[in-house]
């Protein structure tokens, strides 16, 4: 084992960068590209690293990773052959308006293991993505018995009073109405979109710390870009087991 690995505990895929939404708070900028990760090497790659490494979590995201089902299919049906507690999917929900396949996705994600459905709902996704689908979407997955929370982005904090956080504690409540409670949301990073088009809401000049960085000597959660890289290297052109073991911090 990877001495600066031993605590790896979380695996995240970006299963493609393809996505159903424009949002103008998107930390991914624009979305040009439409890569998606290989579903085979990436389900072996869960079981490679479950064998050695204690994972707790697994999580699949995108772009919108329900563009890419079998992909998101695959990696959680082998979370769950793996015993990996926990399951998790973050989608906006709209991947299709054919009734009939949004039933087919959400029956076959609880067939697969998936076991927790976070569906980013508020001010910024309805910008240009149609609220029926999500809701068809949502309330198959309700019928399924997986567990789903509608995932809000807040702008500048969770209790600001600003227009976009007033739609989306609209939007919540109509979920809520439906029986699908909110998650604590997360707070909008100044990068990517948000940075170009939503800059008066922040303080650029104050120093703000990333929540998703990890320290490269105690890693805690690896995260899959949807083109293979991984820890300073890729998948399509080195065995996960060689770059897990071969892994060292840069700068020390
Ligand atoms: S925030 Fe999510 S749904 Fe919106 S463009 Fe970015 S990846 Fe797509």
């Amino acid at each position: 084992m990877n001495k600066y690995l031993k605590n790896l505990n979380r695996i995240e895929f970006v299963v493609t960068m393809a996505c159903s939404g424009r949002c103008r708070h998107c930390s991914q900028g624009e979305h040009k590209c439409n890569d998606k990760i290989d579903k085979d090497l990436s389900s072996d790659a869960v079981r490679k690293i479950a064998q050695i490494y204690n994972i707790q979590s697994v999580m699949t995201f995108g772009g919108e990773p329900l563009l890419c089902p079998e992909t998101v299919f695959a990696i959680h049906k082998t979370a769950k052959e793996m015993n990996i507690p926990e399951r998790q999917l973050i989608t906006n929900g709209y991947f299709s308006k054919d009734s009939d396949r949004i039933k087919l996705i959400a029956e076959k994600l609880s067939e697969c293991g998936v076991n927790d459905i976070l569906l980013s709902v508020d001010a910024f996704h309805q910008e240009t993505i149609p609220l029926t689908y999500v809701k068809a979407f949502g309330e198959n997955v309700k019928n399924t018995g997986v567990r789903i929370r509608v995932h809000p982005a807040w702008l500048v904090s969770h209790s600001d009073n600003n227009e976009y956080n007033i739609r989306t504690r609209e939007l919540l409540r109509e979920f809520s109405e439906m029986g699908i409670v909110a998650s604590e949301g997360n707070v909008i990073f100044p990068s990517g979109n948000a940075l170009e088009h939503l800059s008066e809401y922040f303080d650029l000049n104050k120093p703000v710390e990333n929540p998703y960085s990890e320290d490269p000597s105690d890693i805690k959660a690896i995260c899959f870009s949807a083109n293979g890289d991984i820890l300073g290297s890729n998948i399509y052109r080195q065995d996960i087991g060689e770059i897990l073991s071969s892994y060292y911090p840069e700068g020390r």
